[in-house]
């Protein structure tokens, strides 16, 4: 993997990364790491993934011009890699499979798992599911009441859905008591949903994302004959972005950037774009970039997509800023929405609404280059978003263009 020579056995990227936890935590986190490093090349490990992302996800997943809205655009052409049409909608199995594939290899009974907006509960569930293992996913009391569909999925597959009642109620709360759970239960395997957290998780996750732009460099190069000008990823705790980054970091004259939930500004508490508007700190486990108020503390984030409102941010997508390697923007809540329509209208795709973050970075770079190449991940549908779209345009609060 290219990205490999950027971290050190510490599971540094540069400044960023390491393992900051107890000593019983490192016992756990000692085990998954080993278990991850004999697995990852293993011939047996390969055929049985490589089998559940053919025949259980749906990989590979296509390549889409999107050709109405290049031409609507008047500049470079736009292409989408099509995560969406994963099962369950969403990018979030690939790293689910694949460490499920490590808590069996590790004999573990339980999966534990925290979720925001749900995404990531579903595929935890479900993989629990087909694995016949109990799972255990831990979500926030506010985050329970603005995805009840999300909550139902994850019960019909078996799943327990315990709420956390502590702080903002949120993701957040939710990753620090399934650590808790974690640490009590010697027989839980924790199966984290992002590039964030201590070593080795940004580095397995990552590892199993990066499927997404192995395929995708490859299509790309035989659909046009040349790679992207410009890659696109949204970026909530950056397991997206890291995979589909993964494969083009070598690729000198690809442009890396990352669309960052902008929420209603730049001020703390109205966004959760830890990378353009935050400072280093260490949390869960982990130094990064971090949303931080004026004292100094885990500021509270918001943004209108209930999947990217993480306060920090994957340690390796950090070190790529620091190295100059990609780019970061801020993408308002109005110009995802924006996004989030213009694609559905004029190409019959309606995006996730974390997706149409990255989205609405293509479109503002678009006209200005004419004879290039955009691709973005889409990350995911935006079947989970319909309800909160409408209600946002039965209170007024937006309209349909
Ligand atoms: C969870 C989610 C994200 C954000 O998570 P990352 O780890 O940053 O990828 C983005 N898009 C969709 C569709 C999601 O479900």
């Amino acid at each position: 993997m290219s990205t490999q020579s950027q971290e050190n056995k510490l599971g540094y990227f540069g400044r960023h990364g390491g393992q900051f936890v107890s000593p019983e935590m490192k016992v756990r986190l000692d085990e998954v790491a080993a278990c991850f490093n004999k697995y990852k090349n293993d011939k047996d490990f390969l055929a049985e993934l490589d089998n559940l992302y053919k025949h259980f996800c749906g990989r590979p997943t296509p390549i889409f011009y999107c050709e109405n809205l290049s031409k609507q655009l008047g500049g470079a052409d736009i292409y989408l890699k099509r995560e969406d049409l994963n099962h369950l909608g969403a990018h979030k199995l690939n790293n689910a499979l694949g460490q499920l594939l490590l808590a069996k290899r590790l004999g573990k009974k339980h999966i534990i798992a925290e979720t925001g907006a749900g995404q990531h509960g579903v595929a935890a569930a479900a993989v629990s599911a087909l694995y016949g293992l109990k799972c255990t996913i831990y979500m926030g009391e506010e985050d329970i009441r603005r995805q009840e569909l999300n909550v139902l999925r994850m019960r019909m597959m078996g799943a327990e859905v315990i709420a956390a009642t502590s702080g903002q109620k949120t993701l957040k709360e939710a990753v620090d008591e399934a650590l808790d759970a974690y640490i009590k239960d010697k027989d839980s395997y924790y199966l984290l949903g992002s590039a964030v957290g201590p070593y080795p998780y940004p580095e397995i996750v990552r590892h199993f994302q990066s499927i997404i732009s192995l395929e995708a460099r490859e299509q790309f190069l035989t659909m046009t004959n040349s790679l992207p000008d410009m890659v696109v990823a949204c970026v909530g705790g950056g397991s997206n972005a890291t995979g589909m980054f993964a494969n083009f970091i070598d690729d000198k004259d690809v442009a890396l950037v990352g669309a960052e939930p902008g929420g209603r500004g730049s001020k703390v508490g109205d966004n959760a774009a830890s990378l353009v508007h935050g400072k280093e700190g260490i949390l869960h486990g982990f130094k990064s970039y971090i949303c931080l108020d004026d004292k100094g503390e885990v500021a509270p984030v918001y943004s209108i997509s209930a999947g990217l409102d993480y306060p920090s941010v994957s340690p390796e997508l950090a070190n790529l800023k620091d190295l100059g390697r990609a780019s970061y923007v801020a993408i308002t809540d109005k110009e995802a929405i924006n996004a989030f329509f213009m694609l559905s209208k004029t190409q019959g795709i309606i995006p996730a609404l974390e997706s149409a973050h990255a989205l609405a970075h293509a479109i503002h770079a678009a006209p200005g280059m004419k004879g290039k190449k955009i691709l973005v991940c889409l990350s995911g549908r935006g079947d989970k978003d319909v309800d909160q779209i409408s209600n946002m345009l039965k209170q007024n609060l937006i309209q349909m263009p």
